[in-house]
């Protein structure tokens, strides 16, 4: 046991490297960076399903353009010298309410290309603010691979510690449950009891729960799974 506690040392040791490397100012920017990029691409994503809305409006508008000039040749076509006045009436209010239509139309037309203008202009706006935080990122990437070549040689040396003591397990099924919880981001796989809480998760043990522990001197939480040891 004293064997596999020492390992879990070494392996926290690393896990502080690592975190090194993630926290540095870099990484942090980093993170900064590619939320930008995400914002940007939902952005883009809007834009585009606006502007095919535009284009939409504006293919219906321009089909109602196209039924009220059909319609007013027709009018055209109507010989008005042999009609009565109450024709030249109706004529005179078909035509009052083709212009209040066209003046509608066209007041919709102003509208979706004023709207359009608007988003290639934030489309604009947002391409710049992308390609900078594109060509920063770069920089930063940079940064953290420095960082991790800083760092790596430590890992590589505390590795070779790891290694050298495998050998050493006596409880190997032990140590392979110990692997089996690391991998799965279970960390670290053993811990004290402080008090009557669980060393890693911090929840309060139940007193038969620790009856019990103090029999077997070592159980699996029953919140956390990670192995609850008396101490020595
Ligand atoms: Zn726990």
């Amino acid at each position: 046991m004293k064997t596999i506690l020492e390992i879990q040392n070494l392996d926290m040791q690393i896990r502080r490297l690592n975190r090194e490397v993630d926290k540095c100012p870099a990484s942090i920017d980093f993170k900064k960076y590619k939320q930008i990029l995400v914002e940007g691409r939902n952005r883009f994503e809007q834009l585009e399903a606006q502007a095919n809305e535009i284009i939409n409006n504006y293919n219906q508008a321009s089909n109602h353009y196209n039924k009220y000039k059909g319609n007013s040749e027709i009018m055209r076509k109507r010989n008005t010298k042999d009609m009565d006045l109450d024709n030249v009436a109706n004529l005179i209010t078909d035509t009052n309410e083709l212009l209040g239509d066209l003046t509608e139309e066209n007041r919709r037309v102003e509208d979706l290309v004023r709207k359009s203008s608007e988003i290639v202009r934030k489309s604009e706006e947002l391409s710049s603010k992308l390609a900078e935080a594109k060509r920063r990122s770069g920089a930063i990437k940079a940064k953290i691979e420095e960082k991790k070549q800083e760092v790596a040689p430590k890992i590589a040396e505390i590795e070779k510690k790891i290694k050298a003591l495998e050998p050493k397990v006596v409880d190997k099924e032990k140590y392979e449950k110990y692997k089996e919880m690391k991998q799965k981001g279970i960390f670290p796989v053993f811990v004290n009891l402080e008090d009557n809480f669980c060393g890693g998760c911090k929840v309060e043990l139940n007193l038969n729960f620790i009856e019990k522990l103090k029999t077997k001197k070592m159980l699996p939480c029953e919140h956390c799974g990670r192995i609850i040891m008396l101490e020595k």
